[in-house]
């Protein structure tokens, strides 16, 4: 049998239901071995976030701790330099070795991005790509990215074969949750209770994150 691992990166300013809920869907639905939250230490794409990076990792930390399949893996705070993915799947691929099926889990909104990343085109070299539906996304997808859509699609998830090198797209629960909404909640003062998990609110409410600066 293959091993199966699910990456799922991404700011996690903070992590909420929507990242976690798809992430246990996927690994439920593939049958993954695992599948890591690997939160972005120096995201290339954003403005710096409003908590530190070693604050958002402890708050993946917190929402994954006990669960089945879910894991945090801290990689990109191993780099001195920007996260950038592809690096990262290098780096995964040289530690386990070319037979792993690696998929890289993308929403929609992150997935028609995905010219703008660095050496994007190398991407499905290392791993295959998951795109999640998000409802909350509205973006049509540049042309570059069409092309590659046409030549790699699998439309179904489970015929996914090889280490690399496919498209999928994935149907899970809809949460229209963002951590922007929830940042802009907590700013004004109002609850997350539900949004994230008990252990990600406690440690944001103990550490005061979030909050209106004026
Ligand atoms: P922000 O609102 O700050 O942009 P975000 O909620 O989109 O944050 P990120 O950490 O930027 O969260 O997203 C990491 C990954 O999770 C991206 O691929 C993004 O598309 C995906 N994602 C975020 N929220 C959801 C959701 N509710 N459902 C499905 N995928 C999601």
């Amino acid at each position: 049998m293959v091993t199966r691992i699910g990456l799922f990166g991404g700011t996690f300013d903070p992590i909420h239901i929507g990242h976690l809920r798809s992430a246990l869907e996927v690994a439920e639905q593939l049958g993954l071995d695992e599948l890591r939250l690997i939160p972005g230490a120096r995201p290339p794409h954003r403005n710096a976030p409003q908590v530190s990076a070693q604050q958002r990792l402890e708050m993946v930390r917190l929402a994954v701790e006990g669960v089945e399949y879910l894991r945090v893996d801290d990689i990109e705070f191993r780099r001195e330099r920007p996260s950038y993915t592809i690096e990262t799947l290098e780096a995964l691929r040289r530690d386990m070795g070319p037979h792993v099926q690696l998929l890289l889990m993308l929403g929609w909104d992150a997935f028609c991005g995905l010219p703008g990343w660095h050496r994007w085109t190398e991407l499905l070299d290392h791993c295959h790509i998951l795109v999640l539906q998000r409802p909350d996304a509205d973006s049509e997808p540049p042309q570059a990215l069409c092309d590659l859509i046409a030549a790699r699609t699998q439309s179904d998830p489970q015929a996914l074969s090889g280490p690399a090198g496919q498209i999928t797209y994935i149907w899970q629960t809809p949460l229209a949750v963002s951590a922007t909404q929830i940042r802009g909640l907590l700013a004004a003062g109002k609850s997350v209770r539900f949004l994230v998990p008990d252990a990600v609110m406690n440690y944001i409410e103990t550490h005061g994150l979030y909050r209106a600066t004026t």
